[in-house]
């Protein structure tokens, strides 16, 4: 049994957004945080991975190891756990190739018991971070379908998935848009050719409704959420089972109040503080991009959802 399943009543609960990258979710999951008792921390699968934390600056606006929060939360667990182990399992388990097997369960038992550790690690890693934070509900936008498995079947932890989707061709046209990290000193973020991009689109939507067998499930466009964001984090955050009238950090149907947070990765947006408006980004449609074959092969999905 892991240590998730032992101590569930103390557990903080896990609003996981599912889906592709630049879907919106950085924005979503800030919108979400700002609700009373949730806390937004963006990109959490990133937490021990070096490559991405020794350049990047947590968006309270220092470096991770300088940052009281990450040092609190980091130096309590690596009392009690080989913080290079872990990282090196988070290579090994939170990827996209573990799908199949984290949804059904098929792996060797050897795999299966270095599943057991590193879920119990991150069980453990969560409630510290709650803990900490002070409040009962994470929102985590790391996005991979994968995560979301780990956290709800094998760590023990109680999850939502919100399956955000937003219009591949706003998606492809994002990809290959320059844009500029402030947590990377101002470096270009990373940019993928259209194919890419929409292979991956397609198979994080698959995968993102494959969770709904394992766990409470909502699906959200992002078209839908910047025209009634505060209605659709309302609803959001009742579904995720808080009783009455939720109180959002909304002061208008658009407009919210984003407290400070402790973010280690995401889009630039997770700087942002104070009240701020969210507005539909469809500056893709003045460029026209044309998908080509594209279009026929998403045809099921974009017809199902809407696009
Ligand atoms: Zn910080």
């Amino acid at each position: 049994m892991t240590l998730g399943q032992d101590e569930t009543a103390n557990d903080p609960q896990i609003i996981y957004i599912a889906g592709a990258g630049r879907s919106g979710s950085t924005i979503l999951d800030r919108a979400l945080g700002a609700a009373e008792g949730v806390a937004s921390f963006n990109e959490m699968h990133v937490i021990l991975t070096p490559e991405y934390l020794d350049r990047q600056i947590c968006s309270c606006g220092v470096d991770r190891d300088d940052c009281p929060f990450w040092r609190d939360v980091l130096g309590a667990l690596a009392d009690r756990y080989d913080l290079e182990a872990m990282t090196q399992l988070s290579h090994r388990f939170d990827t996209s190739a573990m799908m199949l097997a984290l949804l059904t369960g098929w792996m060797s038992r050897v795999t299966r018991r270095d599943l057991d550790l590193y879920a119990c690690f991150v069980a453990d890693l969560y409630r510290e971070i709650a803990k900490r934070a002070k409040v009962g509900t994470i929102i985590d936008s790391s996005k991979i379908p994968t995560r979301a498995l780990l956290l709800k079947r094998y760590a023990g932890l109680r999850v939502h998935a919100i399956h955000l989707v937003r219009d591949p061709r706003a998606v492809a046209a994002s990809w290959l848009r320059k844009k500029k990290d402030p947590g990377l000193e101002g470096q270009a973020m990373q940019r993928y050719p259209l194919n890419r991009t929409l292979l991956v689109w397609a198979f994080r939507q698959v995968a993102s409704e494959a969770l709904r067998i394992r766990m409470p499930y909502m699906r959200v466009r992002y078209e839908d959420f910047a025209k009634s964001p505060r209605g659709i984090v309302e609803h959001i955050v009742k579904e995720a089972g808080q009783q009455g009238s939720p109180n959002t950090g909304f002061v208008n149907e658009f407009e919210v109040d984003l407290p400070t947070i402790h973010s280690l990765s995401g889009n630039p947006d997770r700087f942002e503080t104070g009240v701020t408006a969210i507005r539909i980004d469809d500056k893709w449609k003045a460029s026209k991009p044309s998908i080509g074959v594209w279009r026929l092969l998403l045809w099921p999905l974009t017809v199902r959802y809407g696009y």
